[in-house]
């Protein structure tokens, strides 16, 4: 930061409340930009809400964040000896099963009837949050 932040800077108190929550922001962007960690999320969110949603149910997350029944999450916690998706041997994360994997057509067509094609992950979690949720759906019962 360049200069130096004063009282007098401000007419308000909510003027300083408003000043930091954006400053706030823009350190959380900045962060979340440049990370190394959670890159599926970011393929969701790229951009920190300001207003963060209130609730999301438990394989909608798992699809949004890829900490789920996705063999690269398995193989990272040492549940599976390899990252592929048995049936096209890709990497198997939420990216793969939305946008590629023929064992979620009929997911990914629900998905296209309700957005735009080509599918943009950052528009997902706009929709409803079932429609995110069968890409969460055990490997094994996928086949
Ligand atoms: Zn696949």
């Amino acid at each position: 930061m360049e200069h130096i932040i004063k009282k007098s800077d401000f007419e308000n108190h909510l003027q300083i409340k408003e000043y930091l929550h954006y400053l706030t922001l823009d350190l959380w962007q900045h962060r979340w930009e440049t990370s190394n960690k959670g890159r599926t999320t970011f393929s969701f969110f790229p951009t920190v809400p300001e207003l963060p949603r209130i609730s999301f149910s438990k394989l909608s997350t798992q699809t949004l964040s890829g900490h789920g029944p996705f063999m690269a999450h398995l193989h990272r916690i040492g549940k599976s000896e390899d990252d592929l998706c048995q049936h096209c041997h890709e990497r198997d994360d939420p990216q793969h099963r939305i946008l590629a994997c023929p064992l979620f057509t009929d997911e990914r067509s629900n998905l296209i009837a309700r957005t735009p094609e080509p599918i943009c992950l950052h528009r997902l979690p706009e929709l409803p949050l079932e429609f995110l949720e069968g890409f969460a759906r055990d490997y094994n019962e996928a086949t």
